[in-house]
């Protein structure tokens, strides 16, 4: 038996996360669970949610992580989760590594493998600025992406050393085309027993 493909896809914004975390989803027949998607689609819908994180998500702020842990985990308990996941931008800090945790814990459910996807700052800079010229996010202005790029290397690149620790760190060169990029990623995956779906 293969193992359950539950995953984690970290990286700094620009690094292609995004659709490199589609695309593995797509492969392994998973969810891909993109807080960041997710607080989007609130705030277009108007949510209450949507709401409260409006004015955090456009200063580059990180929304509070009982919030986001709470989206997390009733994302997680939805059925179509239970043969996998691929989580995309969570956890972003310890403390909500510390809540996946807790909550992997309690189902019995152990993650697989973390996939870094590493791209040169300068090089992240430049795709983010593409994309605000392209899809007119309103935190992809040039003084907000600094401020996110800051608090993912304070907050969020310790947490790979947690996981480097646990052994389940794959570190992945994000630089190159979407297809090699993509084959890095599952060549990775199946050298731990993750095999993607025929
Ligand atoms: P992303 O699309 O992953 O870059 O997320 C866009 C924004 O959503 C971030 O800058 C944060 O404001 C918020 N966000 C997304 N994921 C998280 C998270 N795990 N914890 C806190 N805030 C988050």
């Amino acid at each position: 038996m293969t193992a359950t493909p539950r995953l984690l896809i970290v990286g700094p914004q620009g690094s292609g996360k995004g659709t490199q975390g589609t695309r593995i989803a797509q492969a392994f027949r998973i969810p891909a669970v993109s807080t960041g998607d997710v607080f989007r689609a609130n705030i277009a819908d108007g949510t209450e949610l949507g709401v409260q994180v409006q004015e955090i998500i456009k200063s580059g702020n990180l929304v509070p992580d009982e919030l986001t842990s709470a989206v997390v985990r009733d994302r997680l308990a939805q059925a179509d989760a239970a043969g996998g996941f691929l989580l995309d931008g969570y956890p972003r800090n310890l403390g909500q590594v510390h809540d996946l945790d807790a909550f992997l814990e309690d189902r019995g459910e152990n993650l697989e493998s973390v996939i870094e996807l590493s791209v040169p700052r300068d090089e992240s800079i430049a795709r983010l600025t593409l994309r605000a010229e392209e899809q007119g996010r309103t935190d992809d202005t040039e003084a907000v992406i600094a401020h996110r790029l800051s608090i993912y290397e304070r907050e969020t690149a310790p947490i790979l050393d947690v996981y480097r620790e646990r052994g389940l760190v794959d570190s992945i060169d994000g630089v190159g085309t979407l297809d090699e990029i993509t084959e890095r990623i599952l060549t990775a995956l199946i050298a731990r027993g993750l095999n993607p779906a025929s």
